[in-house]
């Protein structure tokens, strides 16, 4: 079914023409008719499939109706999303399906000056988008009100829960006026966020595209059966392959992505990273770069890639194997969006075989098994050079090791020096 059968705004029309988008994706078709009715709805959708235009084409539908009416009073649509990049890049969605409307949007959200964000304020804006906690911070200052507002959006809702926003998202709820449209967005349909649809919703409407857990069909998974040691060669290995163009590579700590990066500078590739202990420039600087081309590879930790679109993503690297199956369903969505190919690959040493198997239980499926011919899978472990930082050791050891040194600590009394202070040793 193309586009101009839901009956959006020809405005609209326009600017999806322009986006080059010939047809709904599924996630869109089966919400935009039922947010142009003015239902609640819970959209449970596999990532990288369109969602965003899901909810923000009817949302700017509805609100370019009202504006026919008459000029628009005051912040009429919320949308709240858990990272400082997803609300921005939500933003700059709606500016764009927006362009030909007479609607501006503002985002809230922690990391940068919010002098510059209350001054979007007052120019007067009739969306906000943000992340919980600054946007309860401004709101606590009276910086603004949504007592006029009408539609209110939770992306990725089962990310805000894991991230700790439920106390954050409940308050901001309770303040918002009661009649409302509600639309709640998320990957996966856990009993956390059931209840907040019970709490939060009126009789809403259902739409679950793709079965639960399972990774986008458009993207090929394989598996690297790797000791750690040799992670790093082996992704340099790969990253030499020509059609290794755009390459995210997911580590699981902020040091581990921070040493990565370091070997592969050294090594000359062109790299970024993003992880949340750096500052909001820097993370927006690297993403910049990585979309633009003039960086091959971004390596990032599961907090700040959850939801950010970029296209043209050929290959995801799991570097570090995710705990959780579904960081893994969400890092591989990166790639293979809205219908593109993309191709996944795992990195399992020995030590996470299990996180594979409870993975393949998880999805269903088992993944395939590779190996990249000439690669020396039984090289030792190098010998450290001098200047050689020691390596880190496992935290499992490093526990054992305090534990043990607690329990061994001596008894025997300190001697004490003549003038009755403790004695160095
Ligand atoms: P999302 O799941 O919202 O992050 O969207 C993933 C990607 O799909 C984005 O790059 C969108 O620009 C793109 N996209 C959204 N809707 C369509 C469509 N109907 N046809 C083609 N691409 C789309």
């Amino acid at each position: 079914m193309p586009f101009h059968k839901f009956g959006l705004e020809a405005e609209i029309l326009r600017a999806i023409e322009k986006a080059g988008y010939a047809r709904p994706t599924p996630v869109q078709a089966a919400a935009i008719p039922k947010v142009m009715q003015g239902h609640d709805l819970i959209a449970i959708a596999q990532t990288g499939t369109g969602k965003t235009a899901a909810f923000v084409l009817p949302m700017l539908h509805r609100l370019s109706q009202w504006h026919r009416q008459g000029p628009l009073r005051g912040i009429k649509a919320l949308i709240l999303a858990p990272t400082r990049e997803l609300a921005v890049q939500i933003m700059e969605n709606i500016r764009a399906y927006g362009q030909h409307l007479p609607i501006r949007v503002a985002a809230i959200h922690g990391g940068v000056d919010e002098e510059a964000q209350i001054k979007a304020l007052r120019k007067g804006v009739q969306i906000v988008v943000a992340t919980p906690g600054r946007l309860l911070d401004l709101m606590g200052r009276q910086k603004l009100a949504f007592h006029l507002l009408e539609m209110l959006i939770l992306d990725e809702a089962d990310r805000m829960l894991d991230m700790g926003f439920l106390a954050d998202i409940e308050t901001l709820v309770g303040i918002l006026p009661k009649r409302r449209q509600t639309l709640m967005f998320s990957a996966t349909l856990s009993k956390e966020v059931e209840s907040l649809a019970r709490r939060f919703q009126y009789q809403p409407k259902m739409v679950q595209i793709g079965k639960r857990s399972n990774p986008a069909d458009t993207v090929i998974q394989c598996v690297y059966e790797v000791p750690a040691h040799l992670k790093n060669p082996l992704l340099l290995e790969l990253l030499r392959q020509p059609e290794f163009t755009k390459v995210l590579v997911f580590a699981r700590l902020k040091d581990g992505a921070d040493r990565l990066t370091n070997f592969l500078k050294l090594a000359q590739v062109k790299v970024v990273k993003l992880h949340s202990n750096r500052s909001q420039d820097q993370r927006l600087q690297a993403l910049q770069d990585f979309k633009d081309g003039k960086a091959q590879v971004l390596v990032a930790t599961d907090i700040v890639a959850r939801g950010i679109d970029i296209d043209g993503v050929t290959h995801v690297v799991n570097y570090d194997f995710p705990v959780n199956p579904e960081d893994y369903v969400h890092r591989i969505g990166r790639t293979g969006r809205a219908e593109a190919q993309g191709d996944a690959i795992s990195f399992v040493p020995k030590q996470d075989l299990n996180l594979l198997d409870r993975l393949e239980l998880c999805i269903g499926q088992r993944l395939e098994r590779k190996r990249l011919r000439g690669f020396d899978y039984h090289a030792p472990i190098p010998a450290p050079t001098p200047g050689d930082k020691p390596p880190r050791r496992d935290w499992r050891q490093r526990t054992r090791e305090m534990e043990a040194k607690k329990t061994a600590r001596p008894t025997a009394r300190v001697p004490q020096k003549p003038g009755g202070k403790r004695g160095k040793k």
